[in-house]
């Protein structure tokens, strides 16, 4: 008889040789957990067991000397664990409460400020940038170093309504997801195509299925084959430049930036919701990208001021209604945020600017 092949298997690791061992031991019995400061939490375990997570903002995109740096804290001034949250922050573990103090002083002297639990503005969730991904319309990474450098206060301290998520998208058909604040790129022409490329790189049946409009027809330029685009049908998406670099939409003037709000993931409290566009046009505008920080900031800080204990960006612009967040957040209204792609009836409750 044939011997029986061993199953391989795919997908996420068994973490458990990784865990810190307080961790392991009493992994899924835990009596209560609290905070005794921004920035650390504290578990205390059924077994009497106690572990102190000191958690830090790193830049996510980290070169070897870095990691290397915070490998060696966690060897000299933790118990040699660590974890990644999935906003990037990093978690040095330690079972004895001495430790906590001078960890969190030779991470905030090493740069790595101790924060992003509670009610703050926790690290922003972002993609991958100019650095790794072939099809962004500008760069995730450098966009939060510029905006987390104004955040920063509001990192390592825990007084907002409730915490506050931010991402950022690099392309418009991101891998963002939802968030209280979102910057998201936005194309406003439709590709320009190098036809000279199309035949040698693109496969064209692939490019046409992508179309989310069929706004793309296959078509003979100089007699070579090559693409058309019915530029009344494009809603400018993006979409046909990753199977086809040659649909040029990526473009300094013209891929701009918007800003999006009220996205949730989370179950707690209410159900998850959609973040809807409240700000567009904004220049794509390195190294510092001052106005969309300026924006992003007034609806901030607006919504700290303005809302009640424990409502997220979602509750609060629920309770006061667009047109007052408009008001308040100074933002003008436009045109441009209302959706009128002709197959967006199925969105229209999710808009700023129907409510049923
Ligand atoms: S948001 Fe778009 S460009 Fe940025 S990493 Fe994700 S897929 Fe790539
Ligand atoms: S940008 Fe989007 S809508 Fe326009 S042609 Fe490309 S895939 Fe179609």
């Amino acid at each position: 008889m044939a011997e029986m092949r061993t199953p391989i298997e795919s997908g996420v690791p068994d973490n458990r040789p990784f865990l810190h061992p307080a961790l392991l031991k009493n992994y899924g019995s835990w009596r209560y957990h609290d905070r005794p400061r921004p920035g650390v939490l504290h578990h205390v375990a059924h077994s009497g067991d106690e572990v102190w997570s000191v958690r830090a903002g790193t830049q996510r995109q980290m070169d070897v000397y870095t990691i290397r740096k915070l490998c060696d804290i966690a060897d000299q001034y933790a118990e040699g664990h660590v974890r990644f949250t999935i906003r990037s922050n990093i978690e040095f573990m330690v079972s004895d409460p001495a430790k906590v103090e001078p960890l969190v002083d030779v991470l905030t002297k090493n740069g790595f400020p101790v924060g992003g639990t509670g009610n703050s503005v926790s690290m922003i969730a972002h993609t991958q940038g100019w650095l790794h991904c072939d099809i962004p319309g500008t760069d995730a990474s450098g966009a939060v170093k510029a905006l987390m450098d104004e955040l920063h206060s509001e990192f390592i301290r825990e007084d907002m309504p409730n915490r506050v998520h931010l991402s950022t998208s690099c392309c418009e058909i991101n891998c963002g997801g939802q968030a209280d604040i979102a910057i998201i790129v936005q194309h406003t022409k439709p590709p320009k195509i190098n036809h000279d490329l199309v035949a040698n790189v693109c496969e064209r049946p692939a490019v046409v299925a992508r179309c989310p409009v069929a706004a793309i027809r296959p078509a003979l330029v100089n007699g070579k084959p090559s693409l058309e685009v019915d530029e009344k049908k494009c809603i400018c998406c993006g979409a046909c430049y990753p199977p086809c670099p040659p649909m040029q939409i990526n473009d300094p003037e013209h891929s701009k930036l918007a800003i999006w709000v009220g996205g949730k993931n989370s179950n707690a409290r209410g159900k998850p919701t959609f973040m809807k566009m409240v700000a567009s046009g904004l220049p794509n505008n390195p190294p510092r990208w001052t106005e969309v920080s300026e924006i992003v900031k007034k609806i901030l800080y607006t919504y700290k001021e303005d809302a009640r204990s424990w409502e997220r960006v979602s509750d609060w612009v629920e309770r006061i209604g667009w047109p007052r967040f408009f008001e308040k957040c100074d933002l003008p209204f436009t045109k441009y945020l209302i959706d009128d792609w002709r197959g967006s009836r199925a969105n229209l409750n999710a808009s700023t600017h129907i409510r049923f």
